[in-house]
C-alpha cells in the first residue's frame, strides 16, 4: 500500500531485538517526520547500530513494528488478516531498501570498482536505470559531495574523508527518502572529519529525513532537530537538540554528556 503522505517518515513501535538471550533493543518507540534530522547518541553497546540496521532491514526484529515511508519494512500484510505478516521476497525487500540510504563508519565501497561505478551500480542493477542515465546522475551526485573529479579513481587511492563522501554519493544515487548514518566520521583522521560534516550539514538543509548515530556533539547540537540518547537498548531521553544539551532531564543523559563534552 502506497500512502504518499507517509514518504520520508520512520515509525518504530515497541521494537524488540534480541541476539540469543541478549535483549539489544528493549521496546523502542520513535516517530520521525519527513525532513527531520535526528542524532542518536549514547555509550558503546547501547544498541545504536542495531537500531539503524533494523530500520534498514539488515536485521530482523523479534517484536513490535517498523514502518518506513508508511510501509512495514521487511514484511507485508497477508490477505488473511491485519496482524498477520509474511516475509518479503528478496526482490521486494531490495525495492523497499532502495528508499533507505545507509552510510557506514567504514565506508564499505566496492574496492574493485571505480568511484563512478560505485555510485552507478545500485541504480543500474536494483532500479534498472540505463547506464548512460545512471552515469549522468552519478556525476551529479559526485558533484554534490565535491568528488566528481575523482570519478575514475579506485577507492584505495582516496583518503578516508574522500571515500566517505563517495559512500554518501552512492547512497544518494538511489534517491532515498530516508538516510541512515552510522558514525560516519568515527573512522576518519581528525583533520578529515570537517569535510564529511560539511556534506552532512548540506544534506540536512535539503529536506532529507536523516538519522545520524554520532559522537560529534557539535554536529548533533547545532545541525540536528532532535537528539535521542540511548542506553541499554532503550531511548532514555529524546528532545530538541539544544534543550537536551543545555538541560538534559535524565540523570543518565547528564552523566554521559559530562563524560563526552
Ligand atoms: P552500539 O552501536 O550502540 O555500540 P550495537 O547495536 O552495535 O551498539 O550493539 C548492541 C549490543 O548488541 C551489544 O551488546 C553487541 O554486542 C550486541 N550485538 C550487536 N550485533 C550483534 C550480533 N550480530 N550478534 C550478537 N550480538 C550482537
Ligand atoms: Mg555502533
Amino acid at each position: 500500500m502506497n500512502r504518499p503522505t507517509a514518504e520520508g517518515t520512520v515509525s518504530l513501535d515497541k521494537v524488540i531485538k534480541r541476539f540469543g538471550d541478549n535483549t539489544v533493543l528493549d521496546g523502542v518507540s520513535l516517530d520521525i517526520a519527513k525532513g527531520e534530522v535526528v542524532a542518536i547518541i549514547g555509550p558503546s553497546g547501547s544498541g545504536k547500530s542495531t537500531l539503524l540496521r533494523c530500520i534498514n532491514a539488515l536485521e530482523k526484529i523479534d517484536g513490535g513494528s517498523i514502518l518506513v515511508n508508511g510501509e512495514e519494512i521487511g514484511r507485508r500484510a497477508t490477505p488473511g488478516g491485519r496482524y498477520e505478516y509474511a516475509e518479503l521476497t528478496p526482490q521486494q525487500l531490495a525495492r523497499q531498501r532502495a528508499h533507505i540510504g545507509m552510510v557506514f563508519q567504514s565506508f564499505n565501497l566496492f574496492p574493485s570498482m571505480t568511484v563512478l561505478e560505485n555510485v552507478t551500480v545500485g541504480p543500474r542493477t536494483v532500479q534498472g536505470v540505463p547506464a548512460a542515465q545512471a552515469r549522468a546522475n552519478g556525476m551529479a551526485r559526485l558533484e554534490e559531495v565535491a568528488m566528481a573529479k575523482f570519478a575514475d579513481r579506485y577507492p584505495r587511492t582516496l583518503s578516508g574523508g574522500q571515500q566517505q563522501r563517495v559512500a554518501i554519493a552512492r547512497a544518494l544515487a538511489m534517491e532515498p527518502s530516508v538516510m541512515l548514518f552510522d558514525e560516519p566520521t568515527s573512522a576518519l583522521d581528525p583533520e578529515l572529519v570537517g569535510e564529511v560534516i560539511k556534506v552532512l550539514k548540506d544534506l540536512a538543509t535539503r529536506g532529507f529525513t536523516m538519522i545520524v548515530v554520532t559522537h560529534e556533539m557539535g554536529f548533533a547540537r547545532d545541525v540536528c532537530d532532535r537528539v535521542i540518547f540511548m542506553e541499554g537498548g532503550e531511548i532514555v531521553e529524546s528532545g530538541e537538540a539544544h534543550a537536551v544539551f543545555s538541560s538534559p532531564t535524565n540523570v543518565r543523559t547528564q552523566q554521559f554528556l559530562e563524560r563526552v563534552l
